[in-house]
């Protein structure tokens, strides 16, 4: 289980997967010691303060229900990229003091240790009372009725509070799909992996992230077919019947395809064999783990193919120019 501070605030909206459980730890209390200037009636000097805040995780927690920006997002009923207000929530004002117990140096040797302790409990008691389901709304600044809507569950479990994202209107899923859709749709063989991507998503973002590994693999699988495809007739017979003989192992493939491929796949030809240990033998809280750096791998590998694909379209387009150019001169 990872803990708040895994996700930024705009991540714990549009990132975090729905139902996974981030810890809030509530028991290490900031200690901290400040200076302050004072003045009484006859001097000005400086005074030492001694106060104690919110734990940083129990901090991060009250920052994202205050969290309030403006962002720039897609909005799917306007069908156009918009500016959206992120609204905070309204939160009791005694919650919003993150300061729990304070004191003058001068007065130390009374100080009370449980206080703060004990005013932190009371917060969280109010916090929980209050919104122990939430909402944090985004809505679209063309129509206040174009709206992201994501619904969080808080609760104590043990030494910590837990958030839990339990629903979210677009779905994480249709979010990252447009967005996958913008930025690989040129890609020839994108039709081809488009579902396979979506499946992963949809996996990761429900928490079966076992599920994620194996259509990420289907994915890469797909990549080096396709290829074998487009290059197949560049191989003597040798390498492409070593190509598409059953007991070939992946690792080959790709190193009889290896001038063709994006260098980011050759040079890190263990991706596959990673997202098969994922299929075969991580648990899923490992995958969960693991998921987005192996997912970023792939757009890697699809931005590069990307790239060699229209290097090929322009190399292509300059020779017929050029043979053009050729049969001109040689017909004048
Ligand atoms: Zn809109």
């Amino acid at each position: 289980m990872g803990n708040i501070l895994k996700y930024s605030k705009i991540e714990l909206l549009f990132n975090m997967p729905l139902y996974e459980k981030l810890t809030v730890n509530i028991t290490e209390i900031e200690k901290v010691s400040r200076e302050e200037e004072v003045t009484d009636d006859i001097f000005d000097y400086v005074q030492d303060i001694y106060e104690e805040k919110y734990p940083v995780e129990f901090n991060a927690l009250i920052e994202f229900l205050l969290y309030e920006d403006r962002i720039y997002g897609y909005c799917s009923r306007c069908k156009r990229e918009n500016s959206m207000q992120i609204l905070k929530l309204d939160l009791d004002g005694k919650l919003k003091n993150k300061t729990l117990y304070g004191q003058l140096a001068d007065d130390f040797d009374n100080y009370d240790e449980e206080y703060a302790i004990y005013e932190l409990k009371n917060r969280i008691n109010i916090l929980i009372k209050d919104h122990e389901y939430f909402t944090k709304t985004v809505y679209c600044s063309h129509d206040k009725n174009h709206k992201f809507i994501f619904i969080y569950n808080l609760y104590l479990e043990g030494e910590n509070l837990i958030l839990q994202k339990v629903g979210q209107n677009p779905s994480s899923v249709d979010l990252h799909n447009r967005e996958l859709d913008k930025r690989y749709s040129k890609y020839k063989n994108y039709k081809v992996i488009k579902s396979d991507l979506n499946k992963a998503l949809i996996c990761y973002h429900n928490n079966f992230s076992i599920g994620g590994f194996l259509y990420l693999r289907r994915v890469l699988e797909s990549i080096v077919e396709d290829k074998y495809i487009d290059i197949k007739e560049n191989l003597d017979k040798t390498k492409q019947e070593e190509f598409e003989s059953h007991n070939v192992k992946f690792k080959e493939k790709i190193e009889i395809l290896k001038e063709y491929l994006p260098n980011y796949l050759t040079e890190n030809k263990y991706i596959y064999s990673v997202l098969s240990k994922g299929v075969h033998s991580l648990t899923e809280e490992d995958c969960n783990k693991y998921f987005n750096i192996v997912e970023n791998s792939i757009y890697i590998i699809i931005e590069e193919l990307l790239e060699l694909q229209e290097k090929e379209n322009r190399k292509k387009r300059t020779e017929k120019f050029l043979n053009e150019i050729n049969s001109e001169i040689n017909n004048n």
